[in-house]
């Protein structure tokens, strides 16, 4: 059966086949398909789009034309491990999934300019190892980092575990070439750190989730790589007491705290019982932990070691830490680590939970934390809270698991009521129902209820005016 014969109804006619013959090429067969269909949880799955996968910016141009001319929806797909669905059409959606996985060379380094040029479909953890050989550091890390694609990062805005000294991926970014949705060819790839020749446009593509544009290529921002690390997992008397020596570490390391993530007993367990080769670093058993990493690029001496076990032994002094563990090598440090990356895995493993990916400013984590508690336990009683994450950005993972026991259907039928629970405390301490996870589907109704009117109405005029037919990832975001 040729590809245009099992063309789905709701594509206009004769499209897959005019989308064939301007690639040149075959869409990818619907039994390979199903992979790029499905969201990496497994929650939603498209039945009725297809996929297409370029080899080149000049090949996304035409696919982009042919879907404009035809009017069909075209949904932009990296690695696919967002976590707001974005990279799904909606479930009978006749739709064209762009995905950029074949786009995947390195185009150049310019290890002077500390800058990287590269395709869109690049893994990231392929880029932070092309920056490691050219002896520099690409920071952005996350525990998706194996699979999830450069411009899936960029569009996403994606955050991770290196924010607090590097930024967000917004930030480390000089330059984007993007296929517009008409299909025309944007080349914005700019190597300049000062550029004040008019409206800063690449930025209206960064975590724009695939809804103005598609991008094809970045150039990134390198920095000098670290030649010092010290990874240090520890417990906690309390929440108040990470915020606490998350300042102390802070000024004792001159700022060069690159991590600082937080993760409560409960969460580090789900690590312990469903990740084969994690182990709990310390003997005894505690309620509160920290994951800290300091790094510096000047080579490796005594006095910065002794800065950050002073802090810490401090820190033990005065009752904030209550243990610690400084690793003493990098398979130690690595075993840390895969406590923190596991915690997507492990939840998964656990069951179902609501989830929240939600921002406050830092000095208001500690009673952000309680308030939601408070409010969501006086609304399921025995309720599991799984609080974890980039604390040092101020930004918590904040899911909500079914008691022991509980139908775990039956708890997600409360989702709705959890979120608006959950978000209005978060709205009520001035922060974000997204810190870095994005819109996407499942935050799209959400977002007038918290969005400032004035900043949604102006998204929207800048939507129509560079997607006017709307082809564009539509219904996500909006
Ligand atoms: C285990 C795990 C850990 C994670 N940890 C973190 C974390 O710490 N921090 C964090 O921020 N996120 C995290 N995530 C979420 C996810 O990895 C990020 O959102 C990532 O940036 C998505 O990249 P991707 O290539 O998989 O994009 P996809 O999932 O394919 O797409 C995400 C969005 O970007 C759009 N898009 C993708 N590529 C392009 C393109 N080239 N042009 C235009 N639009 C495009 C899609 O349409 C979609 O809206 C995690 C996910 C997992 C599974």
């Amino acid at each position: 059966m040729t590809a245009a014969a099992r063309t789905p109804a709701s594509f206009p006619p004769d499209f897959i086949r005019r989308l064939e013959a301007a690639l040149g090429r075959p869409i990818v067969e619907p039994n390979d398909a199903k992979a790029y269909l499905t969201d990496w949880r497994g929650f939603l799955t498209a039945h009725n789009a297809i996929v297409v996968r370029p080899g080149s910016t000049g090949e996304v141009a035409k696919i982009v034309r042919a879907c404009a001319e035809a009017r069909v929806p075209i949904v932009p797909q990296g690695g696919n491990t967002g976590l707001t669905g974005g990279s799904i059409p909606y479930e009978e959606e006749a739709a064209v999934v762009v995905n950029l996985g074949r786009m995947n060379k390195v185009r150049s380094v310019d290890a002077l300019n500390y800058a990287m040029t590269v395709d869109a479909g690049c893994v990231l953890q392929t880029l932070q190892k092309v920056a490691e050989d050219a002896d520099r550091l690409f920071p952005l890390s996350l525990g998706a980092e194996g699979s999830c694609q450069i411009g899936g990062n960029l569009s996403t805005n994606a955050g991770g575990v290196a924010v607090l000294k590097y930024g967000n991926a917004r930030d480390l970014v000089l330059g984007v070439e993007v296929v517009l949705p008409d299909g025309t060819i944007w080349d914005g790839l700019r190597g300049l750190r000062k550029d004040n020749t008019g409206y800063d446009l690449k930025q209206l593509f960064l975590g724009a989730e695939g809804t103005l544009g598609i991008i094809t290529a970045a150039v990134l921002k390198l920095f000098p790589k670290p030649r010092d690390k010290r990874t240090s997992y520890v417990a906690l008397r309390d929440l108040d007491a990470a915020i606490e020596l998350l300042v102390r570490m802070r000024s004792a390391t001159g700022d060069q705290v690159a991590s600082f993530e937080y993760l409560p007993r409960n969460c580090m367990q789900m690590a312990l019982d469903h990740i084969r080769g994690v182990s709990d670093p310390m003997e005894k058993i505690y309620d509160h932990y920290a994951l800290i990493e300091v790094s510096r690029t000047a080579d490796e001496d005594a006095g910065f070691a002794e800065h950050v076990e002073t802090a810490l032994g401090k820190a033990i002094e005065d009752g904030l830490v209550i243990d610690a563990v400084v690793a003493q090598n990098q398979a130690q440090a690595a075993m840390f680590w895969k406590i923190r990356d596991s915690m997507a895995e492990a939840q998964k493993e656990e069951g179902p939970a609501i989830r929240h990916d939600v921002a406050v400013p830092v000095s208001s984590i500690p009673a952000f934390y309680r308030e939601a508690r408070k409010r969501v336990l006086a609304r399921v009683p025995d309720a599991r809270i799984h609080g974890f994450g980039h604390v040092g950005d101020g930004n918590l993972h904040y899911n909500i698991a079914p008691p022991r026991g509980a139908d775990g259907k039956a708890f997600l039928s409360l989702m709705g009521e959890i979120n608006a629970i959950v978000h209005d405390c978060v709205a009520e301490y001035h922060g974000s129902i997204s810190a870095e996870h994005g819109i996407g589907r499942i935050r799209r109704d959400e977002l007038p209820r918290y969005k400032d009117p004035v900043e949604l109405a102006l998204m929207k005029k800048v939507k129509a005016a560079l997607d006017p037919l709307g082809i564009m990832n539509p219904g996500k975001v909006f």
